[in-house]
């Protein structure tokens, strides 16, 4: 309960929509979870039936596509497109609204929506979200939202997060928000997230995870109870640990961002979350033997030690990601990973791109900086 009661303080306020409606309740309108993951793997366990579509926007976080499918239901995916011109920074990545217009039907039952967005880092505006939910009363109207919000607080530059569920009433009342102490709390192992929604989603919410888990950890939900109060407090002469944390991981992006460049590829600067995604150029050297496997590679796969996904192997961004791991010992995951494999190719983000993440220490993302530059 003491969990239950912080998160409706904090996220209460939050998710609300500009019209007043009836405030977070603890009870009826939280539920607490083995981090976001389970709150995504139950909202579609608890809320699908098979043969429901659930749209998702491409690139996408793989666990995604998993829970839909152990759902029965089936995803369809409308891509994430790079703004004409040249993409410079992760708000440069936009949703075309009339496509997906077009992937609405009678058979949509939910949307995944992500932001800040894994693998990008695109933070969605205000406007782009109310555009998304305006489509969805018009086109989908008895369709839920699934928002996946974990890096709420990881929001740099000019940019603010906007919760979906606060652009509008009806946004509000189909709106599941997933948050998770993760990313918030540097505790991704800890395992503790929650889902805010309206009280007939939860009720059945309850009824899974009831049967599946029963209940969160309570040492672990009293922990993240005190960590939610001491947040507000000032830290390290910040006026809140949110703002320092926002200041902290800006660093690091930044630090990122060096170490890709001066390594030669060219990144998608990111407004929030903790990667970088990186262009990686026709004349890189990570770029040779597209189609082998690097020699310590084909090694270890000899051995027994690591086995391969022969289908990937004439993938250029997996040929540049084991490149950085043999030669460079820079691990990255290829983009196309977080496509579906009957669309690797057709968009650029799928094709020559590899993500790189900057929730290490300083000196690691240093490391990273020179490995980079050894070619
Ligand atoms: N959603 C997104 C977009 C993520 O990137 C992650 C973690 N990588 C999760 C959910 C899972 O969060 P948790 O660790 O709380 O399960």
């Amino acid at each position: 309960m003491p969990l239950l009661k912080e998160i409706a303080r904090v996220y209460g306020p939050m998710v609300a929509p500009p019209s007043p409606t009836s405030p977070i309740d603890p009870v009826s309108n939280v539920i607490v979870t083995y981090g976001a993951s389970q709150a995504i793997s139950l909202a579609c366990t608890a809320l699908l039936n098979p043969n429901d579509e659930v749209i998702l926007l491409e690139p996408a976080f793989d666990v995604y596509t998993s829970a839909v499918r152990l759902a029965d239901a089936t995803p369809v995916y409308v891509p994430l497109r790079a703004r004409e011109g040249s993409v410079e920074r992760s708000a440069d990545i936009v949703l075309d609204i009339d496509e997906f217009i077009s992937h609405l039907s009678e058979g949509t039952r939910m949307v995944i929506l992500n932001s800040p967005h894994n693998p990008t880092g695109k933070v969605f505006t205000h406007a782009e979200f109310k555009a998304i939910a305006d489509a969805i009363d018009k086109y989908a109207p008895g369709c839920i939202v699934l928002s996946d919000e974990v890096y709420e607080r990881l929001v740099f530059d000019e940019c603010v997060h906007v919760p979906f569920a606060s652009v509008s009433p009806s946004a509000h009342a189909r709106t599941l928000s997933v948050y998770s102490v993760g990313k918030t709390f540097s505790s991704t192992g800890w395992k503790v997230g929650w889902i805010i929604a309206p009280k007939p989603f939860v009720d059945e919410l309850k009824i899974v995870q009831q049967s599946a888990v029963f209940c969160v950890s309570h040492v672990m939900q009293i922990a993240f109870a005190q960590a939610l109060k001491m947040a507000d407090l000032p830290y390290k002469g910040f006026p809140s640990y949110y703002c320092w944390l926002r200041d902290h991981y800006r660093g690091k992006r930044d630090l990122l961002v060096d170490a890709v460049c001066a390594g030669g590829m060219i990144p998608i600067i990111p407004e929030g979350a903790f990667y970088v995604c990186a262009y990686v150029p026709l004349s890189h050297p990570a770029r040779r033997h597209v189609g082998f496997l690097p020699w310590s590679v084909r090694e270890l796969v000899e051995a027994g030690d690591l086995s391969v996904d022969e289908t990937t192997v004439t993938r250029p961004d997996y040929t540049i990601a084991r490149n950085l791991i043999a030669t460079n010992r820079v691990a990255t995951i290829p983009l196309s990973a977080f496509f579906e494999e009957r669309h690797v190719g057709l968009y650029g983000l799928s094709r020559d791109f590899v993500r790189l993440a900057c929730c290490h220490t300083d000196e690691i993302l240093l490391q990273a900086h020179k490995r980079l530059q050894d070619c």
